[in-house]
């Protein structure tokens, strides 16, 4: 169960209450003064700041966690952590918004897009393994007329394709098959945007996400021909269109729901910011089985991913 609404707003009802528990959050983690080296901090509750013990200086609550430059409430920060680890979609920049009544777009839509880059570098920590399906999907996005010399407007553009490669763990199950009758059990997946399909980005990627000795299952697509040379085995196979679903199950139905969700949610994503899209779902994909602990890990996360 994911932590609801009511919860939420008992918890943290107000600005004071969100800027304590970020506090604690923070001590729980350690602070270490940038001057000193000494550990020991008081809390100046007036500044919403800490005092180191040991020389004097001060660091100011938001300071080297994701809230550093941001002029928003904690009590903001709260809402969108909450929504992001609670909505089993997602939601516009647009929509929190409206919600939080807020005048300005950007600052909202920039809080969000930090939260979803702190997703990522979370995920960045784990490495698949043992047997992963490996393939490449076509995510629909936008060109600003900027970017073309021209002057921009909102939401226009022209629609361009970018390049995710998708991986997933995909274990065999022996002799059950799951709901929906697949052989395979699902573990964690990664999408990660790329400018090309060359051998050398595929070979990248793996060397950074994957455990050494997994199994790698594709196409037999020339982008993976050159896996050979890294410590995976690889298994490339003839796929007949029509087959794919059936010989790559996972990958497909991991592409499939992203592209509808990001169609759903978002409209007119530009290239730039697919990733952290991408981020939110692959985050909340993997800790589908966290529940209510998914709001103190995003939070905690909020500090100890940002620098
Ligand atoms: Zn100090």
């Amino acid at each position: 169960m994911y932590m609801n609404l009511l919860n939420f707003i008992s918890q943290y009802p107000d600005e004071e209450s969100c800027i304590i528990k970020f506090k604690e959050t923070r001590e729980q983690i350690g602070i270490t003064c940038s001057k000193c080296g000494s550990g020991k901090h008081k809390w100046l509750k007036k500044r919403i700041e800490f005092e180191c013990k040991g020389c004097g200086k001060r660091i100011s609550l938001r300071n080297g966690t994701i809230l550093e430059g941001s002029h928003l409430p904690f009590k903001y920060w709260f809402v969108a952590i909450h929504l992001l680890t609670s909505t089993k979609k997602s939601f516009s920049a647009l929509e929190l918004q409206r919600q939080l009544g807020h005048n300005r777009y950007e600052p909202i839509w920039q809080m969000l897009h930090k939260l979803r880059e702190v997703m990522g570098k979370r995920d960045d920590r784990y490495q698949l393994t043992e047997i992963i399906e490996l393939d490449d999907g076509f995510f629909t996005t936008v060109t600003p007329d900027k970017e073309k010399g021209k002057p921009l407007k909102r939401g226009k553009g022209s629609q361009r394709k970018s390049k995710v490669v998708v991986l997933v763990e995909s274990k065999p199950l022996d002799g059950e098959k799951t709901k929906k009758g697949k052989q395979r059990k699902v573990g964690y997946i990664k999408m990660i945007v790329v400018d090309n399909l060359k051998g050398t980005n595929i070979n990248e990627i793996v060397s950074n996400h994957l455990k050494g000795g997994s199994v790698i299952e594709t196409d037999d697509s020339k982008s993976y021909k050159t896996l050979r040379d890294l410590d995976v085995k690889h298994q490339p196979q003839v796929i007949p269109k029509e087959k794919v679903n059936e010989m790559l199950p996972w990958v497909h139905i991991a592409i499939s729901n992203a592209k509808r969700l990001l169609l759903d949610v978002h409209h007119d994503i530009q290239p730039d910011f697919l990733q952290n899209y991408l981020n939110e779902f692959c985050y909340k994909f993997n800790r589908r089985y966290f529940g209510e602990k998914l709001f103190e890990r995003l939070l905690t996360a909020c500090v100890t991913e940002f620098n």
